[in-house]
């Protein structure tokens, strides 16, 4: 069955697309009240985010729109030392859309919030003319218990380390477009895991990002024009799954500006490297994680070569990639 017009019409058709897919999928007590705004209890320190998910195809190898919507969300809140707890979701979907790929689209939402440990509170549907296309918009909430990260924090000497491998997201999407035939997988992911064991276990983060549009290259970019910092990294260090490697080759692609979408890079105090690495490396989703570098004095992004050679890394500049997020 696809979606109407009527879906959209505010009557008997939206009651049922809202209540058979969204409230079916989503369901926790704040929004069974199906009130006009969810009340929720609140911290004495908030952080608030909200994005939103594009991404064509809606559907692709290790995950769909859903999953991106909530893990896109939840770990914008993580990075900024919260614990992600309340999420809204509104829909923007086409007239033609398949009523069967909004019910998985919602089922992954719901797992994914399961599993981030997060309840979606509030929600939003229209339908508008169009070709069957489905976009998201998530913005969530989180709990700010301890010291929060922040980018202006980075301190010379601080050892940089990413959580896994690059570009393997934006490699899923390219793929997926373009009718290569490959076994890449996006790494569309929460990683609560991996930061509250990092909290919970006193390890000093100064600064933590997760690396997806515009890649590694753009993200240390930003923590190095907003800490006034150098951020010297190696390129040898960089976690690159094989077959990224030979894809990035095959088309000339930059691994510095692909995207991730289950990846972070965070900036910790020298003492506390070795003790950071280890607990990622043993948190979900984290198995794959290296220190890069460390960060120095002076500014930009500066990136010793295999070769032995120093190259300056700058952002991702124009469009040139298709919409990963
Ligand atoms: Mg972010």
């Amino acid at each position: 069955m696809k979606i109407t017009l009527a879906h959209g019409s505010g009557g008997q058709s939206t009651k049922e697309l809202i209540e058979k897919i969204f409230a079916a999928s989503y369901k926790n007590p704040v929004l069974d009240m199906m009130e006009d705004s969810a009340v929720v209890g609140g911290s004495n320190k908030i952080a608030i985010t909200t994005d939103s998910f594009v991404v064509d195809p809606i559907f692709f190898k290790g995950g769909n729109i859903g999953r991106l919507a909530v893990c896109g969300t939840v770990n914008d809140l993580l990075m900024r030392g919260a614990t992600p707890k309340y999420l809204t979701s509104a829909f923007i979907i086409e007239e033609g859309a398949e009523l069967n790929e909004l019910k998985l689209i919602a089922a992954s939402m719901a797992q994914a919030a399961k599993e981030a440990g997060v309840i979606i509170v509030a929600g939003d549907t229209k339908v508008v003319d169009g070709n069957g296309r489905i976009y998201i918009n998530t913005s969530g909430v989180g709990f700010i218990e301890g010291e929060d990260f922040a980018s202006t924090k980075c301190e010379e000497d601080d050892a940089i380390i990413v959580s896994g491998s690059m570009g393997d997201h934006h490699a899923a999407i390219l793929s997926h477009r373009m009718n290569i035939k490959n076994e890449i997988a996006s790494d569309v992911a929460p990683l609560c895991d991996m930061v509250s064991n990092l909290q919970k276990n006193g390890v000093a983060v100064h600064a933590m990002r997760d690396i997806t549009r515009g890649g590694l290259g753009t993200v240390l970019n930003e923590l190095a024009e907003a800490s006034g910092k150098c951020f010297k990294i190696k390129e040898d260090a960089i976690p690159v799954n094989p077959q990224v490697k030979s894809f990035v080759k095959l088309l000339g692609l930059n691994i510095m500006h692909m995207g991730n979408e289950g990846k972070l890079v965070c900036v910790v105090a020298k003492n506390d490297a070795e003790k950071a690495l280890q607990i990622i490396k043993n948190s979900k989703y984290g198995e794959n994680a290296a220190i890069i570098g460390k960060v120095s004095w002076g500014g930009g992004v500066v990136m010793e070569t295999a070769l032995g050679g120093k190259k300056k890394v700058g952002i991702l500049i124009g469009e040139g990639l298709p919409r990963i997020c």
